[in-house]
């Protein structure tokens, strides 16, 4: 997808400060951290959101997860939190799937 802006990272046409890439995925860190470890990680391919991934490549949508763990527990954290914010009022505004890996303060809950 052209204007997308995850795509362009993917593509290596926009820098990012990537962390671990797997066959169907690239983490990165978030431009904007909200915790002391805040990682985001997407599929390769583009698709719009997390349900929409898990419908079009499961396996895709498991390995993000996995990423995430692997990232965590590289970084040095066991405990951390994963969201995917789905649709402009759940909080998301890039529109490529993409899973937040949160670690290292204290999280609250419910978010806000
Ligand atoms: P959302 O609000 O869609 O769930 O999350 C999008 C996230 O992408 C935000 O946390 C934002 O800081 C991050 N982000 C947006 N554009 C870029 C970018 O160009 N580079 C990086 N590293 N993060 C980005
Ligand atoms: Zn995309």
């Amino acid at each position: 997808m052209e204007d997308c802006i995850f795509c362009r990272i993917v593509a290596g046409e926009i820098p990012a400060d990537v962390v671990h890439t797997t066959e169907r995925t690239v983490a990165f860190r978030d431009q904007n951290p909200q915790a002391p470890l805040h990682v985001l990680v997407i599929p390769k391919e583009h698709h719009a959101n997390a349900a929409d991934l898990a419908t079009a490549d499961p396996a895709a949508s498991a390995e993000l997860v996995r990423t995430a763990a692997a990232v965590a527990t590289a970084e040095g954290y066991d405990d951390h939190r994963l969201v995917f914010n789905s649709g402009a009022e759940a909080g998301q505004t890039v529109f490529h799937t993409h899973l937040h890996l949160l670690a290292g303060r204290p999280m609250t809950w419910p978010p806000g």
